[in-house]
């Protein structure tokens, strides 16, 4: 018997909140400065001047986005440095005092780094979800006791969460946080560019971005510092004093560049994505009832990140389903390898699941170049797929 032939089409990209590929619009911007203009921004020379313009320009155009001054982009590698940066560099190096405030449901970059402050003797409070990953403002607002009035305390979640598609009330947050006297630090990776966002007008004080969650390049983000926080952020890269001295290191022109257009991007389409992407998410949706897949949706949908779907699939293995799916689309479980074994992510098991109901929960994440009828397609195969794996176990 032969093997069946490999399909020789792509599957279809089905996973936009891990990663976005870049527009083309961003990769042109980006091409010169791999080639003929590549220079380092701080040399002190032409090509070093031209490329540090560049940069700056790019500063501007990621600010605009959400409403900052230039002066309070710091450029990193990613929004896993911003996260790092915004907590660590909060606290002294010496002496860490005062509580830091998030929720189980947070991106791994956060916890892990809860975590170190907490044992470097920060206290750590965690703040309940509900159902659906939201944080209650009420119970903020219960967190700072009389006793710790005077120390700092730092409020971080994510904008939009990354598995559930959750997005936060930050302006009820952000009043909540004030209102303890407390700094709020917002990751905004998955949100940035897909919802309205304006760091001003909300009045934040940190926040932190992904390039390639918004169809800029990978191995670039920024962290929004707020003018009047700065004073007390500390670096935690140091060397030649770059971006103000909160970290040090050369500025990647091309990757820079590349951001600061997607951010041009965002700026122009945001609404019309989101509205194409709603629309895109609904078609799915109903063409998997259609096909008649049994199916609960975990995370909010009317208002949830636009794009963003967190299925569960009673009967079905995620991981079995993806297999089957492979050739056809690319999606993810909610599962992840953690020293060789499937665990169910703490983000499911934080809004309630155990690991056999976290392993039936499949995330499919839209993108802005994703049509109706591919959706449709994708909600075909998928109940051919579930409808296989459920009559197989
Ligand atoms: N925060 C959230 C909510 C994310 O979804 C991600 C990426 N999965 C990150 C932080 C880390 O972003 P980066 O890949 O830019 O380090």
């Amino acid at each position: 018997m032969t093997a069946p032939a490999a399909p020789t089409e792509q599957p279809l990209y089905l996973d936009h909140p891990a990663s976005t590929r870049p527009a083309e619009e961003v990769i042109e911007a980006m091409l010169p400065w791999l080639c003929e203009r590549h220079g380092n921004p701080h040399a002190d020379n032409r090509h070093g001047q031209r490329a540090a313009a560049a940069v700056e320009q790019a500063r501007a155009e990621v600010a605009a986005l959400i409403g900052a001054d230039p002066s309070e982009i710091v450029f990193t590698s990613g929004a896993t440095e911003a996260n790092n940066l915004a907590l660590r560099g909060f606290w002294p190096t010496t002496g860490a005092q005062g509580a830091l405030v998030i929720s189980a449901i947070e991106h791994k970059s956060v916890l892990e780094t809860a975590k170190d402050l907490a044992a470097a003797g920060v206290a750590l409070r965690v703040l309940p979800i509900d159902g659906q990953g939201r944080i209650d403002p009420q119970a903020v607002r219960t967190i700072r006791s009389d006793a710790d009035a005077a120390e700092p305390l730092l409020v971080s979640c994510a904008h939009a969460n990354n598995e559930l598609g959750t997005v936060q009330d930050l302006e009820a947050l952000t009043k909540a946080v004030q209102d303890i006297g407390g700094h709020f630090h917002v990751d905004a990776s998955q949100s940035a560019g897909k919802l309205p966002l304006d760091v001003s007008v909300l009045g934040l004080d940190l926040v932190s971005l992904s390039s390639h969650k918004m169809y800029g390049p990978a191995g670039i983000g920024a962290l929004f510092v707020a003018a009047d926080v700065r004073e007390r952020m500390r670096p935690q890269l140091t060397g030649g004093g770059q971006e103000g001295g909160l970290r040090s290191g050369t500025v990647p022109v091309f990757l820079t560049v590349g951001f600061g257009r997607a951010a041009v991007l965002a700026r122009r389409s945001r609404a019309d994505d989101e509205r194409h992407l709603r629309l895109v998410m609904t078609a799915f949706l109903t063409q998997l009832s259609t096909e008649g897949a049994e199916h609960r949706v975990l995370g909010p949908t009317a208002d949830g990140l636009p794009g963003l779907v967190s299925l569960f699939l009673e009967g079905v293995e995620a991981p079995d389903l993806l297999d089957r799916l492979a050739p056809y689309l690319s999606a993810s479980t909610g599962s992840a390898c953690s020293a060789g074994e499937l665990r169910a992510s703490h983000v499911l098991r934080a809004i309630g699941l155990n690991e056999d109901a976290a392993r039936r929960v499949v995330r499919i994440g839209f993108g802005r170049g994703n049509t109706v009828s591919e959706a449709c397609e994708a909600a075909r195969r998928l109940a051919d797929a579930v409808a296989l794996v459920r009559y197989v176990a």
